[in-house]
């Protein structure tokens, strides 16, 4: 159950249950987890307790959604026989950790988060935000390090979180297990240490933009789930198609023979990330600086290119859909095993902290 040496390193990353999987995952995080699949030992995380940070309101969404999100795992290519995929709130020694860790993390560096001050910005969360909010940070830093990970694949907006798990991770070495502050990131565990060091590990895009263009700060605003500007993996085509033909591009250009920008707009951002046909976006790129070409046909080619990534998973979808029962058996099975290994991460840590007493 641990991890001993010679075993597969370990993966640990996850999403939010507050909608379904959209293309910014897929580059972001989803596409690595599923290639590093036979590499690593992988637990992927549905951090439903995290969902009620911005949603308390909405328990049944929340619900529906650690269904869809699992749903959509396994249509993107998820194995749940080489793979862990599991539910955050099952998991008690998670929100044990959480109040350990919280003891780690002085109130000012939470405050100073970018990644926090980014979603009560862009989510438009104004100073009404709970407690909780400000919690989810540490919460993540127990998701994390309940499984000891070598890896943890994500998205730009997550790297201010992955710090503050390095951190914590070194504090309660160094405290606890008397690892030397001296010591290297990559030698804490042979150290003495409980808690790896985390590596982050970025998607080939680090942070995709929605459909939507800019939001308050006046940039392009990242494709979200809570912000209306995603395509998701579960779109079918004409759903596809609505949202290309109605995507924010440059604003100036009112028609075909207006040149146009390239440069920050949404239509050539996904036509870089996806089109694997470089010849036909450099060429089109061009002619659209020069007032050649319409937004039109540049948004049917991209249409065509997206339903050829997302319907493969868009129909093994609808074959997993018409058994919920496998799912939640995929879900059971996946959390009794993590259950069990953050429990022993949890022993362990208790042990450290001289709290071992029964
Ligand atoms: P929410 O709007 O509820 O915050 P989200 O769309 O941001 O949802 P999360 O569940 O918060 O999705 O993020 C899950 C993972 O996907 C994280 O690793 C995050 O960095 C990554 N991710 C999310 N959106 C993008 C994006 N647009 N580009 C790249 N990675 C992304
Ligand atoms: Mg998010």
């Amino acid at each position: 159950m641990s991890n001993p040496a010679g075993a597969k390193p370990r993966i640990l990353t996850g999403d939010t249950p507050t909608g379904r999987l959209h293309l910014g995952h897929w580059v972001g995080s989803l596409e690595n987890r599923v290639a590093l699949q036979d590499q690593y030992e992988c637990f992927f995380i549905i951090a439903n307790a995290h969902a009620f940070t911005t949603r308390a309101e909405k328990p049944d969404e929340i619900r529906q959604s650690v269904l869809e999100i699992a749903t959509d795992y396994l249509a993107a290519g998820i194995d749940p026989e080489k793979s862990t995929i599991f539910i955050q709130s099952e998991i008690p020694a998670i929100a044990e950790l959480t109040f350990f860790f919280s003891m780690l993390v002085p109130y000012n560096r939470l405050m100073r988060n970018p990644t926090l001050k980014d979603e009560i910005r862009d989510k438009a969360l104004g100073d009404g935000y709970s407690f909780g909010f400000l919690l989810y940070p540490v919460g993540q830093i127990a998701d994390i390090l309940a499984f000891r990970p070598k890896l943890v694949p994500v998205g730009e907006d997550q790297l201010a979180h992955l710090e503050l798990t390095r951190e914590v991770a070194r504090r309660f070495d160094q405290l606890y297990c008397g690892v030397n502050p001296q010591t290297p990131d990559g030698e804490y565990v042979a150290a003495g240490g409980l808690f790896p060091i985390i590596e982050a590990k970025l998607g080939r895009v680090k942070r995709l933009v929605g459909t939507g263009g800019p939001g308050p700060s006046g940039q392009l605003l990242k494709m979200s789930k809570s912000l209306n500007n995603a395509i998701y993996l579960s779109d079918d085509p004409d759903t596809i198609n609505k949202k290309v033909m109605n995507m924010y591009t440059d604003p100036n250009r009112k028609k075909a023979t207006d040149p146009g920008t390239v440069e920050n707009n949404p239509l050539w951002i996904f036509h870089e990330t996806f089109n694997t046909d470089r010849q036909w976006v450099e060429e089109a790129e061009e002619k659209y600086r020069l007032g050649q070409i319409g937004d039109v046909p540049c948004k049917r080619r991209l249409v065509e290119v997206l339903v050829a990534l997302i319907e493969p998973i868009r129909k093994r979808r609808l074959e997993l859909e018409k058994d919920p029962g496998h799912v939640l058996k995929v879900l059971q099975t996946g959390t009794t095993r993590a259950r069990a290994v953050a429990h022993e991460t949890l022993q362990l840590a208790k042990k450290c902290l001289k709290q071992d007493y029964l």
